[in-house]
């Protein structure tokens, strides 16, 4: 684990167990840069302990990388609440994940993450103040969807020649907070959508008010399309996966896409365009970020129109260096992060 951390310069991982709640955490937070580290909390069974560590070891120094090219003053931290079968009081757990967090007196800021919501964000803001996302503040996802949104027309523009989504065949997997938000815009520009999630209601949902046509789950990725969006778990893009696309680009909002940055090499030699996932994804960091520096959110659509922007950026870098836009994205990250010495 040392190595790990080692590797990916998280300089601090703290453990808790409270055998009063059940809480049993992990904060991780990343050497980057000395600013306040922010990050959601996820709150999922895992197999073992060692992957829930792993998990937030990886999604700390990601979340770094994502605050830098987002022009965010933060650095990256991650918590992980491992889930058991059963919580006796949920509201509880949080209020002592809430006190875990406060006893690193501001140096990680929690948000919701996977298997949290803004209410549990609630239960956290009884016992600290470095909290973001609570029900008041509100679920950031929508504003990940925006900025996804707006990163699939940069990419349609640069693959696809155009930025116009009508007609375009846009495949989206999952279709949760972030995914059935991005399927709405999609609809309302006229893409065709091709749908899949393992809640056969969503998928319903979706049919019924999108047009979409539904996909079996392990049909998706060899499905013909133009652009796929994988919005639900992270690990989907493997070298069998990339082996089998049959799409002209890959943007979706789900973290650590990639299992290995050599698959993104593959996407390239395949001519299959990737968008970094840290880079197309931060919309929802910039709204919990604004919304920690008490800034009015009218401000925020400036913001999330630069992941187009950013995105264009990084695919003509990608383009001129014959590289991958994953590879462009990490050096201008470990450029702004680290300096001369990345
Ligand atoms: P969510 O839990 O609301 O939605 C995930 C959806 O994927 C669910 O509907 C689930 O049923 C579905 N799903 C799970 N496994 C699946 C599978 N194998 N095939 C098809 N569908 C499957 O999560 P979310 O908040 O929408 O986030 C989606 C992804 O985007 C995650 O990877 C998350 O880390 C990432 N992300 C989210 C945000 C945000 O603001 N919510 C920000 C950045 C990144």
């Amino acid at each position: 684990m040392l190595a790990l951390m080692q590797r990916t310069r998280v300089e601090t991982v703290h453990l808790t167990v409270d055998p009063v709640t059940g809480l049993r955490a992990i904060i991780a937070v990343h050497a980057g840069r000395p600013l306040p580290a922010i990050g959601g909390c996820r709150y999922l069974a895992y197999p073992d302990d060692e992957s829930a560590l792993t998990d937030a070891i990886r999604l700390a120094e990601t979340m770094t990388y994502k605050a830098a090219l987002a022009g965010l003053p933060f650095n990256g931290g991650k918590a992980v609440i491992l889930r058991g079968p059963h919580v006796e009081d949920r509201a509880k757990l949080f209020e002592a994940f809430g006190r875990f967090v406060d006893s690193l007196q501001g140096r990680y800021i929690t948000a919701v993450d996977s298997g949290t919501s803004t209410a549990d964000m609630d239960c956290v803001a009884q016992a600290t103040k470095y909290v973001t996302s609570t029900t008041a503040a509100g679920d950031p996802s929508a504003h990940t969807a925006l900025g996804v949104f707006a990163g699939i027309r940069s990419t349609a523009m640069a693959r696809l020649g155009s930025d116009n989504l009508e007609g375009l065949r846009v495949a989206i997997q999952g279709l949760g907070h972030v995914g059935y938000s991005l399927a709405e815009h999609l609809y309302a520009a006229g893409a065709e959508l091709l749908v899949c999630d393992t809640d056969a209601g969503k998928v319903q949902l979706a049919v019924e008010q999108f047009n979409a046509r539904p996909i079996a789950g392990d049909a998706l990725p060899t499905t013909p399309c133009d652009i796929f969006a994988p919005c639900a778990n992270g690990g989907l893009l493997s070298p069998k996966t990339v082996a089998q696309l049959r799409c002209a680009a890959v943007a979706g909002s789900a973290n650590a896409q990639l299992t290995s940055l050599e698959v993104a090499d593959q996407l390239e030699s395949r001519g299959i365009l990737y968008a970094p996932d840290y880079v197309i994804n931060a919309g929802g960091l910039i709204q919990v970020a604004l919304q920690y520096q008490s800034v009015d959110l009218t401000a925020i659509a400036p913001h999330l129109s630069r992941i187009g922007a950013r995105l264009t950026d990084i695919y003509s870098q990608a383009q001129a260096t014959h590289r991958s836009p994953a590879r462009v994205a990490q050096e201008i990250a470990e450029r702004l992060v680290y300096g001369g010495e990345g």
